[in-house]
């Protein structure tokens, strides 16, 4: 029966046939798994470690959560802990940024750079411009030559085509414009969304003048500002560091609970290490990582042996197009893993299970109906999109994601609201003990 194929129906013969000593050991295997994720957790010192910086790609404090996990991975007792690299040059972070209306009235205004943006020539100040765009990205002919050593306010440009926006900013840039103040686009009015963070080369947008984007309420009163008076003032900072370096800087994590069978494909659990930068991207994605790195210290810890190795990566580049899982297929492409668990939507508490690709929606159904004591209610089979199960699917492996409670992550990820306040510890216990249980089944 236990052909490379179906493997789960092996785990589900197994797991019902209570004459079996093997699953009696499971039982108490998936108990003391259990017991250490909810109640010896660690899961919070792993996010308030994660959470130390944003951990944009190519950036140093990505480099220093690296490091720290290959560590506390080690720690761990897990084998074969490594750093996989892969091309990325870019080395960008912020490194300050102030801003505020000092004419007519004094106000600090909430504001992020957009990802990539140019830095200004330390601070500067100079007269708020309201800058009309077309939407082939031209500039309103009231407002050609009026932009020199000025701050720009533009709204619409999150609407125009990448074209349109080059074609904008090289016009604020030919005018002389100090920087642009945009509308911050989310759904929280009180916190600042940064955009997302492709590069440059990746989806051919190309900033070049300084780019912020002002909370809702804040970008509001700018333009009830500017609308009443012609002698409004801005005074503003954006410092950054932008190299290039290491053309290998892109980095994932790795590191294996060793099973019993080395020749079976690994169970791979897969969480994006990166984030944007307008926080320190705790529910986005330190979360997924908390939890993974926990639900990989309860099998340890639980001695709970499997056939399959459990192997875990934290991968760089998400943010950048899924660039660490699909330089991890690239590398190991001959070596597919034989089912793909993915942690991406927050810290929230699970209640449902997602099954995508190869043909194994039947087996795994009954399967994970052991997951059902620790919270899950539903297992699905759907099309999601938008994490790096995507890379695994679409080469034919089985992949489980999960559905969570998403209010936390779907108001905060992207933007400065999210925080390590973004995140409840016993939510994280609980996706960390179902996870540790679906990894370890799945690893029979
Ligand atoms: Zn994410």
């Amino acid at each position: 029966m236990c052909r490379a194929g179906p493997w789960l129906v092996c785990v589900l013969v197994c797991a019902l046939c209570p004459a079996s000593g093997r699953t009696r050991a499971a039982a108490d295997s998936v108990a003391e798994i259990r017991a250490e994720a909810l109640n010896r957790s660690r899961v919070m010192e792993w996010m308030r470690a994660l959470t130390a910086a944003p951990r944009v790609t190519g950036s140093p404090a990505l480099d220093d959560a690296a490091r720290w996990a290959e560590n506390q991975l080690k720690a761990l007792g897990l084998a074969n802990v490594h750093l996989e690299r892969w091309p990325f040059e870019r080395r960008w972070s912020v490194v300050g940024m102030t801003l505020e209306v000092v004419e007519p009235e004094t106000l600090a205004l909430a504001a992020i750079p957009q990802t990539w943006s140019p830095g200004t020539k330390g601070v500067e100040a100079g007269p708020l411009r309201a800058v009309r765009v077309t939407n082939k990205g031209t500039i309103a002919a009231e407002s050609m030559g009026r932009m020199k050593g000025a701050f720009a306010l533009v709204d619409g440009g999150d609407s125009l085509s990448a074209d349109a926006q080059n074609r904008l900013q090289e016009l604020l840039a030919s005018e002389g414009v100090i920087a642009t103040l945009e509308r911050s686009i989310g759904p929280d009015a009180k916190v600042v969304y940064a955009r997302t963070g492709h590069t440059p080369e990746q989806d051919g947008r190309q900033l070049l003048v300084p780019s912020l984007a002002v909370r809702q309420d804040d970008f509001q009163r700018l333009e009830q500002l500017v609308k009443k008076s012609s002698s409004v003032v801005i005074r503003g900072n954006v410092s950054v560091v932008d190299e290039r370096g290491d053309p290998q800087a892109g980095l994932s994590v790795i590191a294996d609970l060793v099973g019993s069978n080395s020749s079976l494909p690994p169970v791979l659990l897969g969480a994006h290490l990166d984030s944007v930068h307008a926080a320190q991207g705790a529910t986005d994605n330190a979360a997924g990582c908390s939890i993974l790195i926990e639900a990989m210290r309860a099998i340890a810890t639980a001695n709970a042996v499997t056939r399959r190795t459990i192997r875990i990566a934290l991968w760089g580049g998400e943010e950048q197009g899924r660039r660490g899982s699909k330089a991890y297929l690239q590398a190991h492409g001959r070596e597919l893993p034989a089912a793909y668990f993915n942690m991406d939507r927050g810290g929230g508490r699970i209640t449902g299970m997602i099954i995508e690709g190869g043909d194994l929606a039947g087996e795994a159904r009954r399967w994970a109906q052991r997951l059902f004591t620790d919270g899950v209610r539903t297992i699905e089979s759907v099309a999601t999109a938008g994490s790096d199960h995507v890379t695994f699917r679409d080469a034919g492996v089985p992949t489980f994601t999960f559905w969570q409670d998403m209010r936390s992550y779907a108001s905060t990820h992207h933007s400065t609201g999210d925080t390590l306040a973004a995140v409840r510890d016993p939510d994280l216990r609980q996706a960390a003990v179902v996870v540790a249980i679906a990894a370890y089944l799945a690893a029979q």
